[in-house]
């Protein structure tokens, strides 16, 4: 293939666009003239067409590298149904079975085959490595590199394996492709491929599209974000948690809010995820709650917010995660909830690893941290971190400059902390500065005996907190250095020497307020009060429903639900529902004036309903209940029922009455008839049908000593099992 080959006549040709994205065709010449090729692109930047083009254009099969199965099949169903010609991509890895192993390899053979998408794990394996030696390799393309590289968020130990067995195989061009990029991910993956020579295509990483803000992370988080989805109601997001368990409860939360979302992590079979997948590119899910397994690859233009519901890992994952909304270009929010108490949760779960892994992992949470914290332009310190200059201080599209904090004069400050990284000769790292500049004798500055030196406590004097956000401006100022090679130690520089020498006015912002602990009154809502005017409203409705039906008042609704109606003002027979006492029979039979009669009143009245502010919860899923209604459904004894649920006899009838007075119907006739006298039940029931109140005391006083306690309560489940549901 040669190299002056009319390149936007094949885009077209094959792919249907007009033009390149970016630095795209540089990087497809210089593959085409056989060269090692470094492609650094913010997620959607258009990588996978980096090496699609080139495959069909050269001789050969190019071997695609890539982390994920899902993401293969993803790319493969795209490109086969992109290009014109059908079937040039296929893929190996451990979810096919021998058959179509067998036949991709024939279509290798043949020719037909110009890309091979391939697992790490699979590439490594004897029998493809002797196989891939009788084939031409046109070059190797290693997606999603980062994962060489333990200092990301998903290292990939055969990655490191990858250069020997291309060595095995047959040399080629290699090309290498990520998103995420900091110097040390970058030099770590060239090593690694052994590319060190390869040419180099990085673009900004800026997303002027993408939207960053950080809100603390309260016991009302789930609150929070159900009335953000609805305020977005009917666009695409993505919200990553970090454990599974959590992925589950928050898709039922926001399903019981009437949100179309779903859960996806690596803990579900293939098939579930990969629904899961379709369901959202095919809008028949708004949301997807997911472990960090989701979205490498996922090409969906229009995700319009990515929230983390916990704080990442990694600046690197972040910056990866946020990157999956708005590809078009268009709307694209970036939340992230953070709270002390997760990163303190996090830190803990690292202690049981190994040494050098912990201390990567808790510098890269510092990171982070710092992150969250700051006040400063969340776009800039991003493309900071991943070694590019943001020329402005205010975005103009981050939470930090649309609500700008007063800047204060830090000059003395910033001059004490780069004069004690010098007298601590920049060994040290940036908590250890503080605690030396605040004059702290720990027990390690005592043996290092770094509290005799003249710099020790210079800035005790000084604000506490104004520390961290200077050692941070500082950095991003290019007055320090973190060494990330060597745990993150602060390196002075020369502009940081200067200025000791010759200070100037240097503005820092302080760091937002974080509180430890998020259950704090943070999140405290004013707590509802009953309405009296309306609880007495409500009683007269229940009075007149009563002699209409000729049912006893409370058999319609009980005093707490009453009680209850009058606080949090129920509209709707759905909000109704959750009113205790209240179930889906009752609201139907009884409800709607009762509602009609609330919402006349809040209208009239102006009432803030705490309901509008409120979501519903779900209801840790009783079991038990399920259980009993299934039992009697089926006709079983009631104390084989207790037996079987093993529980008490009396219990059980606590639960059944729970049951029938929020109406649902039990018949428990055939149990009555067996256990008790014709005569019994028929007394009892008369009992209540006059009786003023439901109360058990009062019917065992008025009924005397024939009738057991037990008897009783079973018959005022049949009976308002019957009359009021
Ligand atoms: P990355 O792997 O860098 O995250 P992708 O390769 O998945 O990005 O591409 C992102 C989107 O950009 C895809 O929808 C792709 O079809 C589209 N795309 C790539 N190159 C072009 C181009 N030259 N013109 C228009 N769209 C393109
Ligand atoms: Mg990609």
């Amino acid at each position: 293939m040669t190299n002056d080959v009319n390149l936007t006549e094949k885009l077209k040709h094959y792919f249907g666009f007009n033009s390149f994205k970016g630095e795209q065709e540089e990087i497809i010449r210089n593959l085409l003239a056989g060269n090692d090729t470094f492609v650094l692109m913010p997620t959607g930047g258009g990588k996978s067409l980096c090496y699609q083009l080139p495959s069909l254009l050269m001789e050969g099969t190019a071997i695609v590298v890539s982390p994920l199965i899902a993401l293969m099949k993803n790319q493969v169903d795209v490109i086969n149904g992109m290009s014109e010609e059908t079937g040039v991509a296929h893929y190996l890895n451990s979810s096919l079975n021998k058959a179509a192993i067998d036949q991709v390899k024939k279509d290798i053979r043949s020719g037909l085959t110009k890309l091979l998408y391939v697992a790490p794990e699979s590439l490594t394996k004897e029998e493809y490595v002797e196989f891939l030696k009788s084939v031409k390799i046109s070059f190797y393309a290693i997606d999603e590199a980062h994962c060489i590289s333990e200092w990301g968020h998903d290292f990939r130990p055969e990655y490191r394996r990858i250069r020997p067995i291309i060595g095995q195989i047959g040399n080629a061009p290699v090309i290498a492709l990520t998103a995420t990029a900091t110097d040390k991910v970058r030099t770590d993956i060239k090593k690694s491929l052994g590319i060190t020579q390869a040419k180099e295509f990085k673009n900004s990483f800026n997303r002027p599209n993408l939207y960053y803000e950080v809100r603390q992370k309260t016991k009302d988080v789930d609150r929070d974000i159900v009335k953000f989805i609805r305020q977005n109601s009917g666009k695409s997001g993505i919200i990553y948690c970090l454990s599974r368990k959590k992925v589950e409860e928050l898709a039922a939360v926001l399903q019981a809010n009437n949100i179309k979302a779903a859960a996806y992590h690596a803990g579900f079979d293939a098939a579930t995820r990969s629904k899961t997948q379709d369901d959202f590119l095919m809008e028949k899910i708004d949301v997807i709650v997911a472990t960090i397994a989701f979205g490498m690859g996922i090409d969906k233009p229009d995700v319009r917010f990515v929230i983390h519901y916990d704080i990442p890992k990694s600046l690197e994952g972040y910056y990866q995660e946020t990157g999956r909304a708005g590809r078009d270009g268009g709307e694209g929010k970036c939340i992230a909830f953070y709270s002390r108490k997760d990163l303190h949760k996090l830190e803990k779960f690292m202690e049981g690893k190994p040494v050098a892994e912990q201390d990567i992992g808790r510098q890269l949470l510092q990171e982070t941290a710092a992150y969250a914290e700051s006040s400063v332009c969340r776009r800039k310190m991003l493309l900071h971190y991943f070694g590019e200059d943001y020329p402005k201080d205010n975005c103009g599209n981050c939470d930090n400059c649309l609500h700008p904090k007063v800047k204060i004069d830090a000059t003395k400050e910033t001059v004490i902390v780069l004069r004690a990284v010098k007298a601590l000769k920049e060994d040290f790292r940036s908590d250890y500065v503080i605690d030396f500049v605040k004059g702290r004798d720990t027990d390690d500055i005592k043996d290092h005996k770094h509290d005799l030196l003249p710099e020790f406590g210079e800035g005790e004097d000084c604000d506490i907190k104004i520390w961290n956000p200077v050692i941070r401006q500082s950095i991003i100022a290019g007055f320090l250095k973190k060494d990330v090679e060597n745990y993150g130690v602060l390196k002075i520089t020369k502009g940081g020497l200067d200025f000791i020498k010759n200070p100037y006015t240097f503005m820092v912002v302080k760091d937002a307020e974080f509180s430890e602990d998020d259950d704090d009154e943070v999140g405290e809502r004013q707590t509802a009060a009953l309405d009296p005017e309306l609880f007495a409203m409500l009683q007269d409705l229940r009075k007149d429903t009563s002699r209409k039906l000729g049912i006893p008042p409370y058999v319609i609704f009980q005093d707490v639900s009453l009680e209850q109606m009058a606080t949090v003002y129920p509209i709707s027979l759905e909000e109704l529902v959750n009113i205790p006492g209240v179930g889906v029979g009752k609201a139907h039979r009884y409800g709607k004036e009762f509602i009609a009669l609330i919402k006349r009143h809040c209208e009239e009245n102006d009432i803030e309903r705490p309901e509008d502010l409120r979501i519903r919860t779900v209801p840790k899923k009783s079991m038990l209940k399920v259980k009993i209604i299934q039992s009697i459904d089926r006709k079983m004894p009631l104390d084989d029922i207790a037996d079987a649920q093993n529980i008490d006899f009396e219990d059980l009838l606590t639960e059944i009455e729970a049951i029938v007075y929020s109406g649902t119907k039990l018949n428990i006739d055939y149990f009555l008839e067996d256990v008790m006298d014709d005569d019994h039940i028929d007394d009892i029931y008369e009992y209540f049908r006059e009786s003023e109140t439901d109360d058990l005391e009062v019917a065992m006083d008025e009924l005397g000593e024939d009738y057991t306690e037990d008897e009783v309560r079973l018959v005022r489940i049949k009976f308002f099992s019957e009359l009021a549901n």
